[in-house]
């Protein structure tokens, strides 16, 4: 099987990042194919722990091409500093190419994601402020600048013009700020051009051969199904398709190549951002699993903002791995769950005098209240484990019932943050 897809069955933050750095030891190459630096893995490994926004979680291994995809958005100084990062902190030059066919994040779309929210107040969508709705936003009006066009003078000015000409009436009237100087954007986008040019790519070109070559390619998703802007908890959704099924457009692989698609879930659940999440948990209980959560508490990699957390959902998880397609799960963060004597789990969904496994959009979500049954916990470290029958009993039947309740099979169990801390469950 050559191409896998590591996508979320959640809201994202499900800990894809330490599954791609699993997987990825055994890959050619690591893709991204949609998002930008909006959102973040965190990744512990022999050189410490990183948080990365926009690289690839295949940077790590000095064997693997790591891809920023046709559908990624690119935020060029993020990713000049994430690789600034890397070497700072002793990490070898990763393999990186760049799609030439890749659109630009500007520091405009930045400006009016963060006066957009301002001006929402309190009905803001909780953005990370990255610029993401702007920026493909542009992609669909068709005034967005691609990667491409920084190399072709004319164009680039020509394309910024275009860019500017509805925004600098946004900014000046709706906005009240400054407006956007044409000749110093090009000048800046000319020169960032000249500090990506070493890494950009037809990426199309190299991943069409590596399928038909039968290289292993991992295509790295970012956020969840649940933040998916067709089938997510609408309008707290991303952008951009976190759905596996988006994964060969937004890296230029035909969709038959994909024949595995691992969906990750954490054990509990955790949410950055705002929209419904019905087994969300009050202080001071949630405060206690956000504290022994991830690697070092439940925060944002990006934000820094602490994570809603709660109890397994049942009906989310299940939806997230279908729409995802997922032949396995990956479970993670097991470990956390074993300070708990009893663990509940939501198995359904009360919706007034209806329950359901079923999970309804926005509206309906909003009035759900979980059915609970309770899980015996097992009350031991289970961090050193590495198989599946040194779980504990508890443990294994808290895996069990999670598989019976998303209908795919659990395939790994993640019990810690690093590489080597997880169990392959036999099939
Ligand atoms: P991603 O965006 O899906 O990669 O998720 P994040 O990296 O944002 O969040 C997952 C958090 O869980 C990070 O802090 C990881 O280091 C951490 N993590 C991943 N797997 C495990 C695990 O099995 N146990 C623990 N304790 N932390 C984990």
């Amino acid at each position: 099987m050559s191409v896998t897809a590591i996508v979320g069955a959640n809201w994202g933050d499900e800990g894809k990042g330490k599954m791609t750095d699993v997987l990825a030891s055994e890959a050619d190459f690591v893709v991204r194919f949609q998002g930008g630096n909006n959102a973040g893995h965190t990744i512990v490994n022999p050189w410490g722990s990183f948080a990365l926004h926009l690289l690839p979680s295949g940077v790590f291994y000095p064997h693997v091409e790591n891809v920023l995809g046709p559908g990624v958005a690119v935020n060029i100084p993020a990713l000049l500093q994430e690789l600034e990062e890397l070497r700072r902190r002793g990490v070898a030059e990763p393999r990186l190419r760049v799609s030439d066919r890749a659109q630009i994040v500007l520091p405009v779309h930045v400006l009016l994601d963060r006066l957009e929210e301002e001006r929402l107040g309190s009905r803001q969508f909780g953005s990370t402020r990255s610029g993401m709705a702007p920026f493909y936003a542009d992609k669909a009006l068709k005034v967005g600048l691609r990667i491409a066009d920084l190399f072709d003078g004319d164009r680039i000015r020509e394309a910024v013009e275009r860019c500017l000409d509805l925004k600098n009436i946004l900014l000046t009237h709706a906005y009240s700020t400054e407006p956007i100087d044409a000749r110093a954007m090009t000048e800046s986008l000319l020169q960032a051009g000249s500090a990506i040019e070493p890494y950009v790519r037809d990426t199309t070109a190299l991943l069409q051969t590596a399928v038909r070559e039968g290289r292993r390619i991992v295509l790295e998703g970012q956020l969840g199904a649940l933040r998916d802007p067709d089938h997510g908890i609408h309008p707290y959704t991303t952008s951009s398709s976190t759905l596996a099924g988006y994964a060969s457009v937004g890296a230029g692989i035909p969709p038959g190549a994909m024949t595995r698609i691992v969906a990750v879930t954490k054990a509990y659940a955790s949410c950055v951002g705002a929209g419904p999440f019905v087994t969300e948990l009050a202080e001071p209980a949630a405060g206690r699993l956000r504290e022994r959560g991830g690697s070092a508490g439940e925060y944002g990699a990006t934000t820094g903002r602490p994570r809603r957390v709660g109890w397994f959902d049942g009906p989310a998880t299940r939806y997230g791995a279908r729409l995802q397609g997922a032949t396995e799960m990956a479970l993670t963060n097991l470990d956390v769950l074993s300070a708990w004597g009893e663990i509940p789990i939501c198995t359904a969904y009360r919706i007034g005098e209806r329950v359901t496994i079923d999970f309804p959009p926005t509206g309906a979500l909003n009035r759900a209240e979980p059915v609970w049954e309770q899980m015996e916990g097992w009350g031991t470290d289970i961090t050193g484990v590495t198989t599946y029958d040194e779980l504990p009993v508890a443990a294994q039947r808290y895996v069990e019932r999670l598989e019976a309740l998303i209908g795919v099979p659990i395939r790994f169990i993640s019990v810690g943050p690093r590489r080597e801390q997880i169990i392959v469950k036999p099939a």
